[in-house]
């Protein structure tokens, strides 16, 4: 981030973190160490805003601005600018948010007991694992999945789903298999308390493939099918909702098969902040009911 850059497209024009533009107000993003300015700038382009790579002369504190979730407007992220790049964004009309999509649902933050999401739609077979049972997501959400494992199908990387919709009743049974088999604090570990899943938002599948044994295990993360997975899971609107050695965040252990769509743009802006899922929507935090 620090180092001489190579030459940039167009000599950058000198910002000074807080220099936040009058007009606007809008603000100056970092870039993270694993992604350019200029990738950032594509993302912002594409929801319709203004954006520019500028050098950014002192570090500090950076403030983020989504264009796609206006409640995240000048949001404080906890991260570091540091000298060298970073985007100077402008985006005069935020754009609707589904606030379903970024609803927050932790151990903190359950959804109401009766919640069913709507347009739950059967994904196809051929998606689900092996001697998988039906499964459902909202319509969205299945023709994202289903786009995403035909890509990984292509990539020679062979992803099914092993769940995905799960209501309020199945929690309970869920849960109670779990208290029975390992007791209730690794149970809790490992499981939602009923209301407290992500899977009843009808946009999270677990996803698996044969080098596992279709199980849902950390293991899976190390296979080429869950390395695929990580690496190419946004390109299709969905986020890991709980990565490695992020438990103290999330809550739960590491769990790369679980996924969750948020749509293109706010995958990407995870991916590009290094946010986890429950942080980035803890900033969006969404009003609901
Ligand atoms: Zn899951």
């Amino acid at each position: 981030m620090a180092q001489a850059q190579e030459a940039p497209i167009a000599p950058p024009p000198t910002v000074v973190i807080g220099d936040v533009p009058a007009e606007g107000g809008m603000a100056l993003l970092m870039v993270g160490a694993d992604t350019t300015p200029e990738g950032f700038v594509e993302v912002l382009r594409s929801a319709g805003c203004e954006a520019e790579v500028v050098t950014i002369t002192s570090g500090g504190a950076f403030e983020l601005y989504a264009p796609a979730a206006p409640p995240f407007a000048n949001a404080s992220f906890p991260a570091m600018l540091e000298a060298g790049r970073g985007v100077l964004v402008r985006c005069a009309e935020p754009t609707v948010v589904d606030a379903h999509l970024l609803r927050l649902v932790s151990k903190d933050r359950p959804l109401p007991e009766g919640f069913v999401p709507q347009g739950l739609t059967p994904l196809s077979s051929e998606l689900v694992m092996p001697g998988g049972g039906p499964a459902y997501l909202t319509e969205e959400a299945a023709d994202a999945l289903a786009q995403l494992i035909e890509a990984g199908d292509r990539a020679g990387q062979e992803l099914r789903v092993r769940s995905a919709y799960r209501s309020y009743a199945e929690q309970v049974a869920t849960y109670q298999y779990w208290v029975d088999v390992l007791g209730e604090v690794e149970a809790n570990r490992r499981s939602a308390v009923p209301g407290h899943s992500e899977h009843q938002l009808g946009v999270v599948a677990d996803v698996t493939s044969a080098s596992v044994g279709w199980e849902l295990e950390p293991e899976f993360g190390e296979t080429p099918e869950g390395r695929w997975l990580k690496q190419h899971a946004w390109e299709f609107g969905f986020v890991e909702s709980y990565p490695q050695e992020a438990e103290a965040i999330t809550g739960y252990d590491y769990e790369p098969w679980h996924i969750r769509y948020v749509g293109k743009t706010h995958a990407d802006w995870i991916r590009l902040t290094g946010l986890t899922l429950t942080e980035y929507l803890a900033q969006v935090d969404v009003d609901l009911d």
